[in-house]
Order: C-alpha cells, then structure tokens, then sequence
C-alpha cells in the first residue's frame, strides 16, 4: 500500500482568527468574564509543568495568584496562614479594633519561623503554671529558660511539654522540671546548619546562643516539617509567612497603619470602594513617606486616569473592580461601576507599562474566572465568595434548607457598616445608611488544605489549554496578539455550560457542592 506522503502546512497567522485583546476590548464594549472565551493553544507539556508563581505586588513574589479579601467574613489570621502555607496571601480586614487587627496580623507572623528572634522565655523562678497561660495564650510550649527569664540572658535550660505533662503540682518552679542537658547552636550558624543540628539532635528546639551562653534566638521542628508540607507557602526572606492587611483612608487609620507596621505586616492595602479620592492620595503619599519600603495596593479602580493618578503617588499594585463582588449591589445603587474584564484588560494594560501589577477583585465565580482574570492581564484575583465558605473563613457553618453554609456579607452591607465598616465608602453620615452590599450565605467548600490545591490543579490545565506555561508567558501572548479570544452570545454561553439534561449532579469536592465548577 501506498504510504500518504506528509505535506507541510504554512501555520495560520494569529490575526486570521479570532480576537486579540485590544480587538475584544474594543471601545464601546463592556464585557465581563462570561462574555468571552479563549481560543485553545498548541499543547507541547504537562499541565503540571505550568509554573503559576506571579507578583501580588512589585515587589512580592507568590507561588498561587490567589489573594482573600479583607472582608470580615472572608479573611482573620486563619484564612491568612492556611493561604500563605498554600501559596497565596490574605489581607486582613479592618472592620475592628486597631489591637484586634495588629493581633490577627501577629499570629500569622509567629505561625511559621526561621529564626525565631523574639522567642517568649522564663526565669527558672517562674512555674508549671506560666507554661500553662503561655500555651493557652499562644498554643505553643516550648520555653527557653534563662537566668532572668529575658532573652539576651544566659540559657539555663528548657522546658517543653514533655517536661510538665504530668506534673499534677503547677506551681512548681520551672527550675525543678526544666531539662539542663541541652543541645543549641552558635550565634552565626546559618538557618540550612541550624535545621541540620535540629534533625540531628531529634528535639523539639533548638536555642541559638552566643559565645557566653546567652539566648539569642530559637527554632522549632515544627517549623521544618511545615516548610516541607507546604513547599509553596508564601514566605518572606526570614522564613516568615506573608500578610497583608486593609486601612481605610481616615485620618484616625493613621494610627493603625503604625501599628500593623510594627507588627510586621508585609503588604498594607488602601481600602475603597472607589479610589480615585483626594484621601486615598494623602494616606497613599502618607504611608510611601513613612514606611518606603511596605508595598502599597491601592484603589479600587476602574479606569485608566484612576490607574495614572494612583501609580503617580507610588501603588505598587492596584486592586481593580467597582460592582462585580457576588455580595456587591454598588452599580445598581450608584449608577457608577464598570464590567469587570473590560476593567481588569484596560487597568492591566495601562498600568503595565509602570511595572505594577494588577489584583482582579470581585466577581470569581471558579477556576475559568481565574484562568481568564490572568488572561487579560490580571497578575492575581482577589476571592471573597471562593472563599467565604471554606473552614478557615471566619464564622460557623450553619444549616439553611438542609444545606450546610456559612455567613457571607458586603463590607457595604447594613450589618457590616453597622459593626465599623462604612470606612470604604465615603459616608460621613452615620445616622442614614444607604447599602452597597447585601449580606447571605455560601456553601461549605470544605478546608482550603483542599480546595486551593483543586482550584490550583483545575488553573494550571486551563494553562495547559491556552498553550501557556506560566503567567509571564501568559501576558507575553496577550499582549503581542498571540492569544486569541472569542466574543459569546447569550446563546453561545448557554451552549459553553450544561444545558438540555433532564437532570444531573454537579461535581463535588468532599462536602461541597461546587456551584460554579
Ligand atoms: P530558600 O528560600 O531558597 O533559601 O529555600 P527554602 O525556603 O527551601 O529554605 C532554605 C533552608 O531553610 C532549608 O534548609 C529549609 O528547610 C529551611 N527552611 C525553610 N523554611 C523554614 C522555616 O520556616 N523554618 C525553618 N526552621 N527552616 C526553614
Ligand atoms: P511547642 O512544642 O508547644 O512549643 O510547639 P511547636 O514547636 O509544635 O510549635 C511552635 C510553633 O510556634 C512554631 O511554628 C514556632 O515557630 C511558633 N512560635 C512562634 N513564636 C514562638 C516562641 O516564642 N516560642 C515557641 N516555642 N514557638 C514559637
Ligand atoms: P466576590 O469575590 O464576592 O465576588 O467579591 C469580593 C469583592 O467585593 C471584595 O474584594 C470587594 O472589592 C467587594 N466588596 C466587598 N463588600 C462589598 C460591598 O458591600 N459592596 C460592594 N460594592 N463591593 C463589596
């Protein structure tokens, strides 16, 4: 038989079919993430080769373009570590004390260490009970011993759990429990030859000393195994992990912005509902002139003259959104808003020529969003529904129509304004509350120890699809006209979800039903 001999093909150049971005986003258009698709690339890789590490800021790398809200039903210290260990960053909300956001933001900073350079340490003279308030406090119990109970004194021993167990006589004093016989390592050793000395000695702790035997910092096992659990936390350079937090524009916020400083807040986030405000521009130049080197995310935006005037004053990222939140009723109440893909494109665009990368925020309904979001020149999404439901979002599940759910609720909200967070939206009167936001619930979507890794594997074979590797990659192919869209009907996004069964049963993740799959 008569072998078909292989003929060679010239390939069709990109703009023979479908849309480039700037064709899609045509003026006259406001589109949303429904309303379009994207055309399928040359597949030549794994999908879990795609890398989706990106920039939340100019100047912070994570590994998972996923940032949690500061909203009070979406992100408190709990949200923010598991995210971080996860790869991504949560900011916490502000719709609450000064101390009670410093707090938040300090138990994510304590949550994993390299060093631990301020570990909490006791006197020989203090007892069983110390221990006690101390785990009860901050949950762990492992205490250096010193001869006057501060760090910078010399280490006369340690007392962990196993030391006190049993002791039924909790005023004893740690002099008579603590163990003496203790292995340490020399100030200067690096944290790869301290973890070394860690595995070796099979201990819980190691202190760290200086040459007269004085305290100088302390490393936990825990530590380590967390770091080889978790290899895509979001971490700073001292092994920390990454947190972010909301301030409103307030002159009284002033303070707060000092203080979450002080507590080691890695990102501050400028938060309003529209930011191109004479406010958002002071506490922006404000916080640039204070702290120089604390990134800034700025907005909200919608528009390129908002994107202008905020980079102007130095945002290292600008959140981009005005009415797509799933709890948000803002553009039907303010008459003021804008789609939020044609958004996020032109935002992006403009905004990449400064180097600032951009957070879509608001609107995420599941992976495609995200995929998309990314694909029109977004650098992360920022999630409050996605979220909300999880086990480490705050609040408790409840039951309503049989279906397990949590509480999910606009900033803007009667109830939200009610307890502090009008801050956002630019009323100076308390007395009459007009809402852009309404309160409800979401399902449960099990632990985030879960779910981010589905929503993670689900992007990276959207990635795999679009015939990209990586987010760079991604905005590369964007902006050279590389990747291809398509504009959809409403008949065309009919056709794109299930249609036609008599029945069916959307896909589950554990518990939850996934709605938007
Ligand atoms: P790097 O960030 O490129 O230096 O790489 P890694 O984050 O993997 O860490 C370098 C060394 O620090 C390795 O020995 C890690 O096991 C260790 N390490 C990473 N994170 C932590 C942590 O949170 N605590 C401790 N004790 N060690 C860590
Ligand atoms: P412990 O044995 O009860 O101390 O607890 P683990 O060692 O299991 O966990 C302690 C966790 O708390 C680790 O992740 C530490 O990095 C963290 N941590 C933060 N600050 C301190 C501190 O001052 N002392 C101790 N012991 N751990 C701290
Ligand atoms: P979601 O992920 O639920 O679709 O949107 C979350 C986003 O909605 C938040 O990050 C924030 O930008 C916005 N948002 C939060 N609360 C309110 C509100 O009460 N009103 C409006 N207009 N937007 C809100």
């Amino acid at each position: 038989m008569a072998v078909q001999k292989r003929k060679t093909i010239p390939e069709v150049p990109a703009e023979q079919d479908g849309l480039s971005g700037e064709e899609l986003f045509a003026r006259g258009k406001g589109l949303t993430y429904d309303d379009f698709i994207v055309l399928p690339g040359y597949i030549d890789f794994q999908a879990s080769e795609v890398d989706l590490e990106t920039r939340v800021t100019r100047n912070i790398k994570i590994k998972r373009p996923l940032v949690s809200s500061p909203m009070d039903t979406v992100t408190e210290w709990k949200m923010a570590v598991y995210l971080a260990l996860l790869g991504g960053i949560g900011i916490i909300h502000y719709n609450n004390t000064i101390e009670a956001q410093v707090e938040h933001v300090r138990k994510v900073k304590r949550f994993e260490n390299g060093f631990i350079i301020d570990p909490v340490v006791l006197s020989p003279r203090h007892t069983v009970s110390d221990v006690d308030r101390i785990k009860k406090e901050h949950g762990f119990s492992g205490i250096p011993i010193t001869e006057d109970g501060t760090l910078g004194s010399r280490l006369v021993g340690i007392v962990t759990n196993r030391d006190i167990d049993f002791e039924k006589d909790r005023s004893r004093p740690l002099a008579e429990v603590m163990t003496t016989d203790l292995i340490t390592a020399k100030q200067g050793v690096t944290l790869h030859e301290a973890n070394q000395i860690l595995k070796a000695s099979k201990k819980g702790k190691l202190p760290v000393v200086d040459d007269q035997f004085r305290l100088v910092a302390l490393l936990s096992r825990r530590d380590l195994l967390t770091n080889k659990d978790y290899p895509y936390a979001s971490k700073s350079a001292d092994k920390q992990l990454l947190v972010g937090a909301a301030v409103s524009t307030r002159q009284e916020d002033r303070e707060r912005i000092e203080a979450l400083v002080d507590a080691g807040v890695d990102i501050l986030l400028i938060d309003s509902a529209q930011g191109y405000s004479r406010y958002q521009i002071e506490t922006l130049r404000f916080i640039k002139e204070r702290y120089p080197d604390i990134d800034v995310i700025a907005g909200n935006v919608v528009t390129t003259e908002q994107c202008r005037a905020l980079i102007e004053e130095g945002a290292d990222a600008l959140r981009v959104g005005m009415g797509p939140g799933s709890i948000c009723i803002t553009q039907t109440m303010m008459a003021v808003g804008r789609p939020q893909a044609t958004a996020v494109y032109r935002c992006a665009k403009y905004a990449r020529q400064f180097d600032v990368p951009v957070i879509a925020d608001g609107g995420i309904q599941g992976i495609g969003h995200i995929a998309k979001a990314l694909a029109i020149g977004a650098s992360t999404v920022m999630a409050g529904y996605l979220l909300a439901g999880t086990a480490e979002a705050p609040g408790e599940y409840f039951y309503e129509n049989g279906v397990r759910v949590k509480r999910y609720r606009g900033m803007a909200s009667v109830e939200a304004m009610t307890a502090g967070g009008g801050k956002r939206y630019m009323s100076e009167d308390d007395q009459v509350i007009v809402p852009q936001g309404v309160t409800g619930t979401v399902p449960d979507r099990g632990s985030l120890v879960d779910y981010v890794p589905y929503l993670m594997k689900g992007l990276q074979q959207a990635f795999q699809d679009m015939g990209v590797r990586s987010i760079p990659e991604l905005h590369e192919a964007l902006y050279s006209g590389k990747l291809r869209f398509e504009q959809r009907t409403s008949a065309a996004q009919a056709e794109g979800t299930v249609h036609s069964l008599y029945s069916f049963k959307p896909p589950k993740l554990g518990r939850s039903p996934i709605d938007a799959f």
